[in-house]
């Protein structure tokens, strides 16, 4: 009899275990019948995360520094092969940076309702070469590299985002357009007629710039910025034999900044940094020439033109001296309009169906979203990758946010 004991207990845990994995294989297979069914967008995105990483990687390694148009134009052509065959593609000379590239989609869906745009940049702060001090890496659950976060990953999940819509024959009441511009980190001077022209003709604007913070936060509100020349002239002499002859250019510019760091107002969300001072030839000579550039970032429009006057108002304390002015505003603020707001919500409404809360940030730095929210476009900005260090050395996006923010971007796209 007690032989059939170790026969049942040793029989009966396999029986166990064998029915546990079985319930448990059910209980999985219930899972991906929901999530399938259910959400499917996020699904593909999560089943093609693997694509994904690959494709950021490639755009990574592939450095395009703004000053570097050779480069640049090397990333055009690679996101011109990479892009689905859906995508029509065109590019446009960028004067003295690389090619601007627009990508027209063609989804699903019959009645357009108008257009949407996403908006992103090819170029990096990143100087050529930073990739052998700065490899691309996957470590920690992150991927590490130069641009990784700010902003090539925005754009491979873009990428992703159209193709899954288009695979799974989601229906897209707008059209879709994707506009990469070249030279965003110094100043969007060629790129923004483009972005303006592609704006106007839009209902809605999407920034694929990186979020706020390790949360994914979306940026819904942006310091306009703006930066001034100033140029002191004075006397130059001897510092010996014609001190008081001398008019020194380096004492009236050091009274001058003195002035200009007072018209920050962090109340007002208004900062002003002289960021760069030069003058002067020889020690033993009273200057004769001093200059400073600043930095001027404001939340307000209506900011820019008291700070301009302030600028211009600027009057030599010593009147041998003059002063030159010359600058102004450069990016508008991206303000945060009610019709941003309701764009805000449906982000969140759409995140929170996949479990994740999305929060908003203002942010200190400007980009393409400021002169197409500046057209009250409404422009939903930081809708792209989530990481840290954007312009640093820890420059890393989360990997475990790739899938639901790829599925972010379709799932908008689908419901505007
Ligand atoms: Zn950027």
């Amino acid at each position: 009899m007690w032989a059939w004991k170790p026969l049942l207990s040793h029989k009966a845990p396999r029986q166990d275990s064998t029915a546990a994995e079985r319930s448990g294989a059910r209980r999985a297979g219930a899972e991906v019948a929901i999530i399938t069914a259910v959400d499917s967008i996020l699904f593909e995105a999560r089943s093609r995360q693997k694509q994904i990483v690959a494709l950021i990687r490639e755009m990574v390694e592939c450095e395009s520094p703004s000053c570097d148009p050779a480069a640049v134009n090397r990333f055009v052509d690679l996101l011109a092969d990479v892009a689905p065959s859906f995508a029509r593609i065109k590019t446009f000379p960028g004067g003295r940076f690389g090619r601007h590239v627009v990508c027209e989609f063609d989804l699903p869906g019959k009645k357009k309702q108008g257009q949407v745009l996403a908006l992103g940049h090819s170029d990096t702060v990143w100087p050529p070469g930073t990739l052998a001090s700065m490899p691309f890496r996957q470590k920690d659950g992150r991927l590490w590299g130069p641009g990784v976060l700010d902003m090539k990953a925005g754009i491979a999940f873009f990428v992703y985002a159209m193709r899954i819509l288009r695979d799974l024959d989601v229906p897209v009441p707008n059209k879709v357009v994707m506009q990469i511009n070249s030279d965003e980190e110094v100043g969007s001077e060629s790129s923004r007629p483009l972005t303006e022209k592609n704006a106007k003709r839009s209902r809605v604007v999407l920034v694929l710039e990186p979020s706020a913070g390790l949360e994914g936060k979306l940026k819904t509100a942006r310091k306009g910025v703006g930066d001034y020349a100033i140029t002191v002239r004075g006397k130059a002499a001897h510092s010996g034999l014609d001190f008081t002859d001398g008019a020194s250019a380096i004492l009236e510019l050091a009274r001058q900044i003195e002035k200009i760091a007072g018209f920050t107002d962090l109340g007002r969300g208004i900062t002003v940094n002289p960021g760069v001072i030069s003058g002067g030839t020889r020690v033993n000579v009273v200057a004769a020439e001093a200059k400073a550039q600043v930095d001027m970032r404001i939340l307000r429009l209506k900011d820019a033109e008291v700070l301009d006057r302030k600028f211009h108002n600027l009057r030599p304390v010593d009147k041998r001296c003059t002063i030159e002015v010359k600058g102004g505003l450069n990016r508008p603020p991206l303000e945060r309009s009610p019709a941003i707001v309701q764009l805000l919500r449906k982000a969140q409404k759409l995140a929170r169906e996949m479990g994740v809360e999305l929060g908003e940030s203002p942010s200190g730095g400007g980009s393409d979203g400021n002169f197409t929210a500046a057209l009250g476009v409404p422009t939903l900005d930081g809708i792209g990758a989530v990481g840290e260090g954007a312009h640093a050395l820890n420059e890393s996006i989360l990997i475990d946010r790739i899938a639901d923010r790829t599925a972010l971007l379709a799932k908008l796209v689908a419901a505007l």
